[in-house]
Protein backbone atom coordinates (compact mmCIF):
# COMPACT_ATOMS: atom_id res chain seq x y z
CA UNK A 1 0.00 0.00 0.00
CA UNK A 2 1.21 3.46 -1.12
CA UNK A 3 0.08 7.21 -0.27
CA UNK A 4 1.22 9.62 -2.60
CA UNK A 5 0.29 13.50 -3.61
CA UNK A 6 3.66 14.22 -5.52
CA UNK A 7 1.43 15.98 -8.60
CA UNK A 8 -0.31 18.84 -9.93
CA UNK A 9 -1.92 20.22 -6.36
CA UNK A 10 -1.41 17.38 -4.49
CA UNK A 11 -1.23 17.85 -0.62
CA UNK A 12 -1.59 15.04 2.39
CA UNK A 13 0.71 14.47 5.02
CA UNK A 14 1.01 10.22 5.39
CA UNK A 15 1.06 9.70 9.57
CA UNK A 16 0.61 5.65 9.40
CA UNK A 17 -0.10 4.19 6.59
CA UNK A 18 0.69 0.23 7.28
CA UNK A 19 -2.22 -1.13 8.07
CA UNK A 20 -5.35 -0.57 5.77
CA UNK A 21 -7.34 -0.67 8.55
CA UNK A 22 -5.99 2.11 10.46
CA UNK A 23 -4.33 4.78 7.70
CA UNK A 24 -4.05 8.19 9.59
CA UNK A 25 -3.29 11.40 7.22
CA UNK A 26 -2.91 15.17 7.65
CA UNK A 27 -2.97 18.24 5.50
CA UNK A 28 -0.21 20.13 5.51
CA UNK A 29 -0.35 24.48 5.26
CA UNK A 30 -0.33 26.26 3.18
CA UNK A 31 3.13 27.64 2.63
CA UNK A 32 4.17 30.36 5.26
CA UNK A 33 0.99 30.18 6.61
CA UNK A 34 -1.28 28.38 8.84
CA UNK A 35 -4.11 27.69 6.64
CA UNK A 36 -5.00 23.82 5.72
CA UNK A 37 -7.94 22.23 4.48
CA UNK A 38 -7.28 21.67 1.21
CA UNK A 39 -6.12 17.78 0.64
CA UNK A 40 -5.41 15.70 -2.68
CA UNK A 41 -3.88 12.25 -2.63
CA UNK A 42 -3.61 8.72 -4.74
CA UNK A 43 -4.48 5.47 -2.54
CA UNK A 44 -2.54 2.46 -4.66
CA UNK A 45 -3.61 -0.55 -2.61
CA UNK A 46 -5.27 -3.61 -3.09
CA UNK A 47 -8.98 -3.67 -4.65
CA UNK A 48 -11.75 -5.14 -2.56
CA UNK A 49 -10.61 -4.61 1.02
CA UNK A 50 -11.74 -2.39 2.76
CA UNK A 51 -9.63 0.82 3.96
CA UNK A 52 -10.38 2.89 7.10
CA UNK A 53 -8.56 6.38 6.20
CA UNK A 54 -8.72 9.02 9.27
CA UNK A 55 -7.29 12.37 8.13
CA UNK A 56 -6.49 14.28 11.41
CA UNK A 57 -6.01 17.26 13.00
CA UNK A 58 -8.60 19.42 11.53
CA UNK A 59 -10.27 21.16 14.68
CA UNK A 60 -7.13 23.63 13.82
CA UNK A 61 -7.96 23.40 9.93
CA UNK A 62 -8.74 26.63 8.15
CA UNK A 63 -12.78 26.12 8.73
CA UNK A 64 -13.70 23.42 11.11
CA UNK A 65 -17.17 23.55 10.77
CA UNK A 66 -17.03 22.68 6.73
CA UNK A 67 -16.16 19.33 7.67
CA UNK A 68 -19.54 18.78 9.55
CA UNK A 69 -21.55 17.16 6.65
CA UNK A 70 -19.14 16.78 4.36
CA UNK A 71 -18.09 13.81 2.13
CA UNK A 72 -15.23 13.52 0.49
CA UNK A 73 -14.97 13.23 -3.35
CA UNK A 74 -12.97 10.68 -5.10
CA UNK A 75 -12.02 8.92 -8.74
CA UNK A 76 -11.07 6.23 -10.60
CA UNK A 77 -10.58 7.75 -14.12
CA UNK A 78 -9.58 10.84 -12.84
CA UNK A 79 -13.00 12.21 -14.78
CA UNK A 80 -15.63 11.36 -12.81
CA UNK A 81 -15.51 12.18 -8.67
CA UNK A 82 -18.10 10.61 -6.62
CA UNK A 83 -18.37 11.25 -3.04
CA UNK A 84 -17.22 8.90 -0.37
CA UNK A 85 -19.11 8.36 2.89
CA UNK A 86 -17.43 10.65 5.52
CA UNK A 87 -17.75 11.19 9.06
CA UNK A 88 -16.64 13.74 11.21
CA UNK A 89 -15.79 13.34 14.90
CA UNK A 90 -14.61 16.94 15.90
CA UNK A 91 -10.66 16.39 14.46
CA UNK A 92 -10.81 13.65 12.11
CA UNK A 93 -12.80 12.87 8.77
CA UNK A 94 -13.22 9.68 9.05
CA UNK A 95 -13.69 7.57 5.92
CA UNK A 96 -14.59 3.65 5.43
CA UNK A 97 -13.92 2.54 1.63
CA UNK A 98 -13.44 -0.20 -0.55
CA UNK A 99 -12.16 0.35 -3.63
CA UNK A 100 -12.81 -1.39 -7.12
CA UNK A 101 -9.61 -0.38 -8.06
CA UNK A 102 -5.57 -0.56 -7.27
CA UNK A 103 -5.76 3.89 -7.42
CA UNK A 104 -7.86 5.76 -6.20
CA UNK A 105 -8.12 9.66 -6.10
CA UNK A 106 -9.31 11.83 -3.56
CA UNK A 107 -9.60 15.85 -3.11
CA UNK A 108 -11.44 17.99 -0.82
CA UNK A 109 -13.33 18.85 -4.21
CA UNK A 110 -13.25 17.96 -7.92
CA UNK A 111 -9.80 19.09 -8.79
CA UNK A 112 -8.86 21.67 -11.71
CA UNK A 113 -5.65 20.69 -13.11
CA UNK A 114 -2.81 23.39 -14.66
CA UNK A 115 -2.87 21.26 -17.75
CA UNK A 116 -6.76 21.80 -17.85
CA UNK A 117 -6.27 25.55 -16.66
CA UNK A 118 -3.72 25.84 -20.17
CA UNK A 119 -5.84 24.24 -22.31
CA UNK A 120 -9.07 26.77 -21.17
CA UNK A 121 -7.26 29.61 -21.93
CA UNK A 122 -5.66 27.73 -25.06
CA UNK A 123 -8.96 26.97 -26.52
CA UNK A 124 -10.05 30.25 -25.80
CA UNK A 125 -7.35 32.24 -27.63
CA UNK A 126 -8.25 30.62 -31.11
CA UNK A 127 -11.82 31.99 -31.05
CA UNK A 128 -12.50 35.36 -33.02
CA UNK A 129 -13.93 37.05 -30.46
CA UNK A 130 -11.48 36.37 -28.35
CA UNK A 131 -7.47 37.72 -27.21
CA UNK A 132 -5.47 36.12 -24.08
CA UNK A 133 -3.23 38.59 -22.88
CA UNK A 134 -0.20 37.88 -20.51
CA UNK A 135 -0.30 40.57 -17.43
CA UNK A 136 3.10 39.57 -16.06
CA UNK A 137 4.70 36.61 -13.79
CA UNK A 138 3.36 34.81 -10.73
CA UNK A 139 6.29 34.48 -7.58
CA UNK A 140 6.84 31.08 -9.07
CA UNK A 141 7.13 32.10 -12.33
CA UNK A 142 4.04 31.81 -13.59
CA UNK A 143 1.85 33.03 -16.23
CA UNK A 144 -0.61 35.52 -15.21
CA UNK A 145 -3.42 35.35 -17.70
CA UNK A 146 -6.69 37.71 -18.72
CA UNK A 147 -9.21 37.08 -21.42
CA UNK A 148 -10.56 39.53 -23.24
CA UNK A 149 -13.85 38.50 -24.70
CA UNK A 150 -15.82 40.55 -27.63
CA UNK A 151 -14.65 44.02 -29.73
CA UNK A 152 -14.34 46.85 -27.95
CA UNK A 153 -16.62 49.72 -28.93
CA UNK A 154 -17.89 52.80 -28.26
CA UNK A 155 -20.24 52.64 -25.43
CA UNK A 156 -20.00 48.96 -24.90
CA UNK A 157 -19.86 47.97 -20.88
CA UNK A 158 -16.80 46.65 -19.28
CA UNK A 159 -17.42 43.33 -17.61
CA UNK A 160 -14.34 41.50 -14.95
CA UNK A 161 -15.06 38.06 -14.06
CA UNK A 162 -12.26 36.40 -12.06
CA UNK A 163 -12.11 33.08 -10.05
CA UNK A 164 -10.21 31.35 -7.81
CA UNK A 165 -8.13 33.75 -5.62
CA UNK A 166 -8.42 30.87 -2.96
CA UNK A 167 -6.41 28.15 -4.88
CA UNK A 168 -8.60 25.20 -3.40
CA UNK A 169 -11.67 26.38 -4.42
CA UNK A 170 -11.22 24.85 -7.77
CA UNK A 171 -14.95 24.95 -7.87
CA UNK A 172 -14.51 28.40 -9.15
CA UNK A 173 -12.79 27.61 -12.47
CA UNK A 174 -15.04 24.99 -13.02
CA UNK A 175 -17.80 27.69 -13.33
CA UNK A 176 -15.59 30.06 -15.05
CA UNK A 177 -15.14 27.21 -17.66
CA UNK A 178 -19.00 26.38 -18.39
CA UNK A 179 -19.46 30.11 -18.54
CA UNK A 180 -16.88 30.39 -21.66
CA UNK A 181 -18.23 27.38 -23.04
CA UNK A 182 -21.55 29.41 -23.35
CA UNK A 183 -19.82 32.54 -24.32
CA UNK A 184 -18.46 31.03 -27.00
CA UNK A 185 -21.30 29.96 -28.42
CA UNK A 186 -22.38 31.30 -31.70
CA UNK A 187 -25.19 29.55 -31.55
CA UNK A 188 -26.44 31.24 -27.91
CA UNK A 189 -28.36 34.19 -28.22
CA UNK A 190 -27.62 35.18 -24.66
CA UNK A 191 -23.91 34.95 -25.42
CA UNK A 192 -24.54 37.02 -28.55
CA UNK A 193 -26.70 39.82 -27.32
CA UNK A 194 -23.92 39.85 -24.45
CA UNK A 195 -20.62 40.39 -26.72
CA UNK A 196 -22.87 43.10 -28.46
CA UNK A 197 -23.55 45.14 -25.43
CA UNK A 198 -19.82 44.41 -23.32
CA UNK A 199 -16.40 43.41 -23.36
CA UNK A 200 -15.88 40.63 -20.88
CA UNK A 201 -12.45 40.30 -19.48
CA UNK A 202 -11.91 36.98 -17.77
CA UNK A 203 -9.28 35.33 -15.39
CA UNK A 204 -9.94 31.99 -14.72
CA UNK A 205 -7.26 31.35 -12.13
CA UNK A 206 -5.84 34.42 -10.13
CA UNK A 207 -3.80 32.05 -8.13
CA UNK A 208 -1.72 29.50 -10.17
CA UNK A 209 1.20 29.32 -7.64
CA UNK A 210 -1.44 28.18 -5.25
CA UNK A 211 -3.20 25.84 -7.23
CA UNK A 212 -0.12 23.48 -8.15
CA UNK A 213 1.09 23.55 -4.81
CA UNK A 214 -1.98 21.70 -3.36
CA UNK A 215 -2.67 24.89 -1.17
CA UNK A 216 -6.49 25.99 0.35
CA UNK A 217 -5.75 29.83 0.47
CA UNK A 218 -2.77 31.21 -0.57
CA UNK A 219 -0.46 32.34 -3.22
CA UNK A 220 3.10 30.74 -2.86
CA UNK A 221 4.30 33.19 -0.23
CA UNK A 222 1.26 32.72 2.04
CA UNK A 223 -0.51 35.76 0.98
CA UNK A 224 -4.25 35.74 0.80
CA UNK A 225 -4.92 37.55 -2.25
CA UNK A 226 -8.17 38.45 -1.07
CA UNK A 227 -7.46 40.38 1.79
CA UNK A 228 -4.78 42.74 -1.24
CA UNK A 229 -7.25 44.79 -3.03
CA UNK A 230 -6.34 47.99 -0.92
CA UNK A 231 -2.63 47.96 -1.57
CA UNK A 232 -0.88 45.10 -3.77
CA UNK A 233 2.84 44.63 -4.05
CA UNK A 234 4.77 42.84 -6.68
CA UNK A 235 6.63 41.44 -3.37
CA UNK A 236 3.83 39.76 -1.88
CA UNK A 237 0.62 39.65 -4.26
CA UNK A 238 1.57 40.16 -8.25
CA UNK A 239 -1.42 38.56 -9.16
CA UNK A 240 -3.79 41.69 -7.60
CA UNK A 241 -1.13 43.84 -8.72
CA UNK A 242 -1.47 43.43 -12.44
CA UNK A 243 -4.60 42.33 -12.52
CA UNK A 244 -5.63 45.95 -11.23
CA UNK A 245 -3.18 47.67 -13.27
CA UNK A 246 -5.16 46.11 -16.27
CA UNK A 247 -8.73 46.94 -14.54
CA UNK A 248 -7.24 50.60 -14.85
CA UNK A 249 -6.53 50.75 -18.23
CA UNK A 250 -10.06 49.14 -18.98
CA UNK A 251 -12.85 50.48 -16.50
CA UNK A 252 -14.95 48.35 -14.34
CA UNK A 253 -18.97 48.74 -14.80
CA UNK A 254 -19.45 44.61 -13.37
CA UNK A 255 -17.04 42.74 -11.18
CA UNK A 256 -17.99 38.76 -10.37
CA UNK A 257 -15.44 36.98 -7.72
CA UNK A 258 -16.01 33.39 -7.79
CA UNK A 259 -15.12 31.22 -4.91
CA UNK A 260 -16.07 28.18 -2.91
CA UNK A 261 -17.31 28.00 -0.05
CA UNK A 262 -16.27 25.44 2.71
CA UNK A 263 -19.05 25.79 5.51
CA UNK A 264 -22.23 26.66 3.75
CA UNK A 265 -24.33 24.22 1.58
CA UNK A 266 -25.81 26.59 -0.64
CA UNK A 267 -24.78 29.45 -3.61
CA UNK A 268 -25.08 32.60 -3.34
CA UNK A 269 -23.87 36.00 -3.75
CA UNK A 270 -22.25 38.34 -1.19
CA UNK A 271 -22.46 42.46 -2.28
CA UNK A 272 -20.40 45.13 -1.24
CA UNK A 273 -23.49 47.02 1.26
CA UNK A 274 -20.74 48.01 3.26
CA UNK A 275 -18.67 50.35 0.76
CA UNK A 276 -18.83 53.81 1.34
CA UNK A 277 -20.05 54.50 -2.15
CA UNK A 278 -22.79 51.74 -1.90
CA UNK A 279 -26.32 53.33 -3.16
CA UNK A 280 -29.56 52.75 -4.47
CA UNK A 281 -28.56 52.63 -8.13
CA UNK A 282 -26.15 49.35 -6.94
CA UNK A 283 -28.75 47.86 -5.00
CA UNK A 284 -31.20 48.11 -8.00
CA UNK A 285 -28.42 46.55 -10.20
CA UNK A 286 -28.12 43.46 -7.56
CA UNK A 287 -31.93 43.02 -7.02
CA UNK A 288 -32.45 43.13 -10.97
CA UNK A 289 -29.09 40.34 -11.30
CA UNK A 290 -30.41 38.10 -8.05
CA UNK A 291 -33.99 38.20 -10.04
CA UNK A 292 -33.33 37.11 -13.07
CA UNK A 293 -30.27 34.45 -11.67
CA UNK A 294 -33.45 32.96 -9.55
CA UNK A 295 -35.30 32.81 -12.30
CA UNK A 296 -32.56 31.06 -14.61
CA UNK A 297 -31.18 28.19 -12.02
CA UNK A 298 -32.89 26.15 -9.33
CA UNK A 299 -29.19 25.93 -7.57
CA UNK A 300 -29.42 29.68 -6.26
CA UNK A 301 -30.86 30.88 -3.84
CA UNK A 302 -30.34 34.29 -1.88
CA UNK A 303 -31.66 33.16 1.47
CA UNK A 304 -28.83 31.32 2.84
CA UNK A 305 -25.33 33.61 2.79
CA UNK A 306 -23.34 35.79 5.07
CA UNK A 307 -24.31 38.40 7.31
CA UNK A 308 -24.63 41.58 5.35
CA UNK A 309 -21.94 44.46 6.65
CA UNK A 310 -22.78 47.22 8.18
CA UNK A 311 -23.41 50.82 6.52
CA UNK A 312 -19.47 52.12 5.97
CA UNK A 313 -17.95 48.64 7.53
CA UNK A 314 -16.78 46.51 4.34
CA UNK A 315 -13.52 45.26 4.97
CA UNK A 316 -11.84 47.17 1.90
CA UNK A 317 -8.96 44.54 1.36
CA UNK A 318 -11.37 42.22 -0.12
CA UNK A 319 -11.84 42.37 -3.84
CA UNK A 320 -15.59 43.02 -4.45
CA UNK A 321 -15.72 45.95 -1.94
CA UNK A 322 -12.67 47.31 -3.62
CA UNK A 323 -13.29 47.01 -7.05
CA UNK A 324 -17.01 47.64 -6.33
CA UNK A 325 -15.66 50.97 -4.59
CA UNK A 326 -13.19 52.16 -7.00
CA UNK A 327 -15.22 51.89 -9.85
CA UNK A 328 -18.72 52.65 -8.24
CA UNK A 329 -20.08 49.45 -10.00
CA UNK A 330 -21.87 46.43 -9.13
CA UNK A 331 -19.84 43.93 -7.83
CA UNK A 332 -20.49 40.52 -6.26
CA UNK A 333 -18.98 37.76 -4.64
CA UNK A 334 -20.79 34.44 -5.66
CA UNK A 335 -19.59 31.40 -3.38
CA UNK A 336 -20.80 27.87 -4.36
CA UNK A 337 -20.59 25.14 -1.76
CA UNK A 338 -17.64 22.25 -1.27
CA UNK A 339 -20.68 20.19 0.23
CA UNK A 340 -23.95 20.23 -1.77
CA UNK A 341 -26.61 22.80 -2.61
CA UNK A 342 -28.87 21.34 0.37
CA UNK A 343 -31.66 22.42 -1.84
CA UNK A 344 -30.79 20.18 -4.73
CA UNK A 345 -29.18 17.24 -2.61
CA UNK A 346 -27.50 14.74 -4.92
CA UNK A 347 -25.91 12.13 -2.70
CA UNK A 348 -24.03 10.45 -5.33
CA UNK A 349 -21.66 13.47 -6.28
CA UNK A 350 -22.94 16.65 -4.16
CA UNK A 351 -21.76 19.71 -5.79
CA UNK A 352 -20.15 18.51 -8.91
CA UNK A 353 -17.57 20.04 -11.39
CA UNK A 354 -20.68 19.45 -14.03
CA UNK A 355 -23.16 21.63 -11.79
CA UNK A 356 -20.47 23.97 -11.32
CA UNK A 357 -20.58 24.18 -15.10
CA UNK A 358 -23.94 24.67 -15.67
CA UNK A 359 -24.07 27.41 -13.16
CA UNK A 360 -21.43 29.54 -15.10
CA UNK A 361 -23.39 29.00 -18.10
CA UNK A 362 -26.72 30.41 -16.25
CA UNK A 363 -24.74 32.96 -14.50
CA UNK A 364 -24.78 34.90 -17.86
CA UNK A 365 -28.53 35.25 -18.31
CA UNK A 366 -27.82 37.30 -14.84
CA UNK A 367 -25.55 39.46 -16.29
CA UNK A 368 -27.35 39.60 -19.59
CA UNK A 369 -30.55 40.90 -17.28
CA UNK A 370 -28.37 44.15 -16.04
CA UNK A 371 -25.87 44.52 -18.48
CA UNK A 372 -28.04 47.71 -20.03
CA UNK A 373 -28.08 49.71 -16.54
CA UNK A 374 -24.62 48.92 -15.56
CA UNK A 375 -23.57 52.75 -16.26
ZN1 LIG B 1 -12.75 32.02 -1.32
Amino acid sequence: MKISSNFDSGNIVVVNAENPKQIELQINKDNQSEFYQWFHFKLDSTPFVEHNIKIGDLAKSAYPEGWQGYQAVASYDRQEWFRVDSTFDGDNLNMSFTPEHKHTYFAYFTPYSYERHLDLLASAQVNDRCQLHHLGETLDGRDMSVLEIGEAEEGKKTIWIIGRQHPGESMAEWLIEGLLIRLFDADDGVARRLLDKAVIYVVPNMNPDGSVRGHLRTNAVGTNLNREWNAPSMDKSPEVFLVMEKMQQTGVDLFLDIHGDESIPYNFVAGAEGNPGYSERIKGLEDAFKSAFLTVSPEFQDEFGYDKDEPGKGNMTVATNAVGQLYDCLAYTLEMPFKDNALLPDPAYGWSAQRCKQLGEDLLVAVNAVVDDLR
